[in-house]
């Protein structure tokens, strides 16, 4: 027999026809294996057997880091092969292969690290098949040493041999390298000069007494202080103006991160994946590490370079913050680094392997023994999501929404969802935004067929959208923020026809000009209905009030009818209630956030806060056991409608009445619930609908979560949530993109 099998998906650069060579020598075939385009072509001859055979242990045992999207195999005429060989790749045309994301440092990469008979003992920049940066180093494809930021180093004779030899770990492994032939680290002082010595070594020294440390890595610089050490942390707190925000912490080992977070089994397995995220940890004390995070979480991860695992062999834990000032996008060229951080570091790690692009780290939550992802970028992407919907997907950008910006190409049923990119307001990272975009459109070789785009004109991807049609002619499809929500959720857990989306999130713009934000929409890809809603709140100086919950707690206050000002006296108090009581710049919004912040605010958790969402987080963190339910009425009419008043009214009671803030914090919380469930409960009556997709950043309280999904299977309802994308608008593109072709295609 000739079998010939052309396979789709990442198969370069990850140890796959070495694999494939083996498996054929095992199998007793013959022919051979040669990348393409797309992937990899086979054709291997034998008996008919066996050819179904080596077929089968192809899919079962293929490499970790190989993604096969898909398979086709003909029969040919039989050549006579006398071996299996590994023979020239085709020459690029026009379809492009898919690019494997960074991958963390593996354990034989560690092993060889730590042995002193190495050749490659204490390099830090070892890497082979199996790790190290790929996505972040790549400058054109196909995925070659030539076409990567490797380039600039030419191998030793040692090197070049591996990357010939078959049977070596670092076969074509195209950033292999050594001590003799490849990039070096530097470590630069307070004064900008050079320091002598071993630089990891003399890092730690510094470190270890409290120093402040910019450090490269795989898709930019860190800040980095030890994390014992509450002093630096503070220090770096100052001079990064980040007041509060939780600090991400690098550990040692899964063992060292036991001394800081509770980690359970399939905590440990995300933590040691060779995607390195960062993994949100429950604190082992509840309260422990405040300096570090506010909340009763830790962010932690481990060690994915080289330097990383050196640097942290005398030190259990670093904090590892992305390098950037406020809103700006991470910090990843020397020269940048010296001149932007040299206010807030002390010492530069510096290494010549440039950095072609920008990804900053993933964030993942561990729910119920899955991901669940808060932030989806480095060692993700550009992995790409497959897309799962009877219609035409190719060529379509969406451009995602503002504030947590990302944006996604399709390709076929291929949808390549970016980094994070970060606020785009900002003017610095809304042009790393169009270069990413650029650079995806060349990388993977798209050109846009169709544009999609949130709703709201003023979202700065809106702006992009509008120009990118105005010069490229193409049409632009407008989607409502929530529906994009729930359509990404829907595309995130391949499904497709009608379902019931309870989206509940800050802001977004409603069709209706309104600012929503606590929906309950049913349909689909193809469109939706506002089921129900929560009565609105009247933001006083609107926006601002995003940034300061007290704004929202007067509000809602008088509208519940209680005087606020035993709450909130003072003069700045005084005039927002001018503002309320003249309906002056008191824009309305259903957003549950802003419920939240009110209510956090009136609890005396946070009047001010330090970023988008603070009052929301203290609140869960405040949170304690408790299973009671706040009265509250559901409006009747066009759309139903929450009325919290009620609510809000016991809530103050119980307040002066002294209870304890945690227990009235829960009840809010299990009151939301109760709601959500009775809601869904009388649309299931209403549209007969039994399947539930939760979406948008209220989401990302994982109180909220687990006990809406509870409240709901218990009622019978079939709950789904987010795997791939986050829940917040960072996830947002992926629903643009599944309502864009939609609307617009049909399959051809
Ligand atoms: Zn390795
Ligand atoms: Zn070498
Ligand atoms: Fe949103």
């Amino acid at each position: 027999m000739n079998f010939n099998i052309r396979i789709n998906g990442i198969v370069q650069g990850v140890g796959f026809r070495p694999f494939i060579n083996r498996l054929a020598n095992e199998c007793g075939l013959k022919g051979w294996i040669r990348n393409t385009n797309e992937g990899a072509e086979i054709e291997v001859e034998g008996e008919n057997k066996d050819g179904v055979d080596f077929v089968w242990k192809l899919m079962e045992r293929r490499p970790p880091l190989a993604f096969i999207g898909s398979v086709r195999i003909s029969q040919g005429k039989e050549q006579g092969y006398k071996t299996f060989e590994i023979i020239k790749s085709e020459e690029p045309v026009g379809c492009r292969t898919l690019i494997s994301p960074d991958i963390g440092i593996c354990p034989d990469c560690l092993a060889e690290l730590k042995d002193p008979s190495d050749r490659r003992y204490r390099y830090p920049f070892i890497n082979c098949t199996n790790c190290g940066p790929r996505f972040t180093i790549i400058r054109d494809i196909p995925y070659d040493r030539k076409n990567t930021t490797m380039a600039d180093f030419s191998m030793c004779s040692d090197c070049l041999e591996e990357y010939g030899d078959i049977e070596d770990r670092r076969y074509h492994a195209q950033p292999d390298c050594c001590s003799i032939c490849g990039p070096e680290l530097t470590l630069i002082g307070p004064d900008k000069e050079p320091i002598g010595g071993d630089p990891i070594e003399e890092l730690k020294k510094v470190l270890m007494g409290g120093k402040i440390a910019a450090i490269k890595g795989i898709g930019g610089f860190h800040l980095a202080c030890t994390a014992d050490n509450e002093e630096a942390v503070k220090t770096l707190r100052q001079r990064k103006h980040r007041d509060k925000k939780a600090f991400a912490l690098m550990v040692r080992d899964t063992e060292t991160a036991r001394r800081y977070a509770l980690v359970s089994e399939k905590e440990r397995e995300a933590l040691e994946s060779f995607r390195k995220p960062i993994v949100l940890l429950k604190k082992k004390e509840r309260g422990s590490y405040s300096y570090l995070s506010e909340n009763n979480y830790l962010g932690i991860m481990l060690p994915y370079t080289p330097v990383h695992a050196l640097l942290l062999e005398g030190i259990d834990a670093l904090v590892m913050t992305s390098a950037n000032l406020s809103d700006l996008p991470i910090v990843y060229k020397n020269e940048q680094a010296l001149k932007e951080l040299s206010g807030i570091a002390d010492y530069f790690l510096l290494n010549n392997r440039e950095i072609e692009r920008r990804c900053d780290d993933s964030l993942q939550w561990i729910i119920d023994g899955r991901e669940y992802p808060v932030r989806r970028s480095r060692g993700y992407v550009p992995y790409p999501l497959n897309l799962k919907i009877d219609r035409n997907t190719d060529g379509i950008l969406a451009c995602g929404a503002e504030q947590k910006a990302s944006f996604l190409l399709t390709k076929g049923k291929y949808a390549f969802v970016s980094q994070h990119i970060g606020d785009l307001k900002n003017i610095e990272t809304f042009e790393n935004y169009t270069a990413q975009i650029s650079d995806f459109r060349k990388l993977f070789d798209i050109e846009p067929s169709l544009i999609a785009c949130d709703l709201h004109p003023d979202y700065m991807s809106s702006v992009y959208a509008a120009e990118e049609a105005e010069r490229s002619g193409l049409k632009v499809v407008k989607v409502q923020h929530h529906h994009a929500h729930m359509a990404s959720c829907m595309a995130d857990n391949g499904l497709d026809g009608i379902c019931l989306g309870i989206i509940w999130d800050g802001t977004g713009l409603g069709t209706d000009g309104n600012i929503w934000g606590s929906e309950f929409l049913v349909g689909g890809f193809g469109g939706f209905t506002r089921m129900a809603s929560i009565r609105n709140i009247r933001l006083p100086g609107g926006d601002k009030a995003v940034m300061e919950p007290f704004r929202c707690a007067i509000s809602l206050l008088e509208d519940s009818g209680i005087d606020s000002t035993e709450l909130f006296p003072g003069e700045s108090s005084d005039s927002i209630r001018a503002m309320l009581a003249g309906d002056i710049n008191c824009p309305r919004s259903s957003g549950m956030g802003r419920l939240f912040d009110g209510v956090s605010a009136i609890l005396g958790i946070t009047d001010i806060a330090s970023y988008e969402g603070e009052g929301a987080v203290l609140l869960e963190a405040t949170a304690g056991d408790s299973d009671g339910i706040y009265p509250y009425s559901v409006e009747e009419g066009d759309a139903m409608a929450f009325d919290f008043r009620e609510m809000i009214r016991c809530i103050c009671r119980e307040k002066s009445q002294g209870r304890d803030i945690s227990l009235i914090a829960a009840d809010f919380m299990n009151t939301l619930v109760k709601m959500a469930v009775e809601i869904s409960i009388k649309i299931r009556k209403l549209k007969g609908i039994n399947r539930v997709v939760l979406s948008g950043g209220t989401f990302q309280n994982i109180y909220m979560l687990r006990r809406i999904t509870d409240a709901l299977e218990s009622e019978g309802f079939e709950v789904f949530r987010h795997r791939n994308v986050p829940a917040n608008d960072e996830g947002i593109c992926l629903g643009q993109a599944m309502i864009a072709a939609y609307g617009e295609r049909l399959c051809v």
